[in-house]
């Protein structure tokens, strides 16, 4: 069998890593001419860590990541709402939720399958599917043939708007401002998050880093210019004070605006051509789980690949890959859409609500999901 993988992100890496062990022949291609990662932070929950255990390279995962112990949720002025102690999940799971570099998780995935094995700097221009073989063309103009596609090329995946359609993806129209400060302005052990009326804005310990998250409304299509943002920034988030700080000490292009979309799909298999990680279904970072439930896709759908043969058809590999699926990713889809309930609020009134009511909510409203999501067989 002969496979592209489009996007050596972290599903496509993931993925190759487990075929490395295979006898499946594969091309895996990046449309970055070098290797270059966005410099944000990710929380990588237990059913993550559990692939890259897999993958043998767990170990190095805990050494670079700082564990996170509690998740804290603010008002503007610091006020506190409520403090969740993640210490059960580490009595049952080890270690449960550790916040990693992105840039420094996808170098070890990077190291994993080998540089060697990534073509840079190439696209795909063209995919055709004729009697179970998929025909690529490439940006450079190359044609080649493949018993299967992966995509596996993120939010925005070109793999999926070529073959399953245009439109798919769905802005929210709330944009993500990322940006490193000053480590004074966090908790150890911490994710602290700061809400307001159309003001969220979350702190991320890295260890010796931390990483702010911002986030307004702003409708997609409104450009983002890097000149003068610190001011817009301020203008936006006037209500949290702590803010204001870490504002002034950075310049304008420190922070990477990024806008928040979403893609649900019924089906993530057409033909001999295949989705995984945000490409299939990707989510708003709130719950922590893009990043983990791409990696699962990479193990889940490497395992499926490599039952095929005589009696078990490729057809079924790819039907089995996407039931498996299904079920996992509506937990963490509903999860993240739970979370963003009440981080994302635009009506004053029912920021009051919620934030009167969240010294209440039952712990479990929260945590049971993610306890099944660790429990569970991936
Ligand atoms: C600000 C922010 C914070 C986040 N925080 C978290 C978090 O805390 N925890 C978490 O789990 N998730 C988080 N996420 C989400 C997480 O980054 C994604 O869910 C995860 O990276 C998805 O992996 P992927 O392999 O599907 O896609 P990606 O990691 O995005 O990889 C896609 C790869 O495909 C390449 N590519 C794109 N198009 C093409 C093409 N046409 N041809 C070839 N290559 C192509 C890209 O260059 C990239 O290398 C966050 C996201 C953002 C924006």
């Amino acid at each position: 069998m002969r496979i592209l993988v489009v996007g050596a992100g972290i599903g496509g890496l993931t993925l190759a890593g487990f075929l490395k062990e295979s006898s499946i022949e594969y091309d895996l291609i990046e449309k970055s001419s070098t290797i270059k990662s966005q410099g944000y932070s990710l929380c990588i929950w237990n059913n993550g860590r559990r692939i890259l255990e897999k993958l043998g390279i767990a170990e190095a995962f805990d050494k670079a990541g700082c564990p996170v112990n509690y998740y804290c949720v603010r008002d503007g002025n610091g006020n506190l709402l409520r403090k969740y102690n993640l210490s059960n999940f580490y009595s049952e799971y080890g270690m449960a939720h550790t916040n990693i570099s992105r840039t420094v998780l996808h170098t070890m995935l990077i190291d994993l399958v080998g540089e060697e094995k990534i073509l840079f700097g190439i696209n795909i221009k063209q995919i055709i599917q004729r009697s179970n073989k998929v025909k690529v063309t490439f940006s450079s103009g190359e044609e080649r043939e493949y018993d299967l596609v992966v995509g596996s090329d993120g939010i925005h995946s070109e793999v999926r708007s070529k073959v399953f359609g245009q439109g798919i993806e769905k802005f929210d129209d709330w944009r993500v401002w990322y940006a490193w400060v000053d480590n004074s302005f966090k908790d150890r052990n911490t994710i602290t998050e700061y809400i307001e009326p159309n003001e969220f804005v979350g702190m991320f310990d890295l260890k010796d880093k931390t990483l702010a998250i911002l986030s307004a409304p702003v409708k997609h299509s409104i450009w983002d210019d890097v000149e003068h943002r610190k001011n817009r920034l301020k203008v936006a988030f006037k209500g949290q004070v702590r803010i204001g700080g870490f504002i002034d000490m950075l310049e304008d292009r420190d922070f990477i605006p990024s806008d928040f979309s979403h893609i649900k799909m019924k089906n993530i298999v057409k033909g001999n051509v295949v989705l995984v990680g945000d490409a299939a279904h990707g989510f708003e970072p709130h719950a922590g789980l893009g990043a983990s439930m791409a990696m699962e896709d990479g193990y889940v759908l490497a395992g499926e690949l490599m039952k095929v043969g005589d009696i078990y058809s490729l057809k079924v590999a790819l039907r089995a890959y996407q039931d498996k699926r299904k079920k996992r990713v509506r937990i963490a889809r509903n999860l993240t859409n739970r979370m963003r309930g009440w981080a994302f609020v635009k009506s004053r009134i029912l920021r009051k609500i919620i934030n009167a009511w969240m010294p209440f909510f039952p712990v479990s409203f929260l945590l049971n999901k993610y306890h099944r999501l660790l429990r569970e067989e991936i």
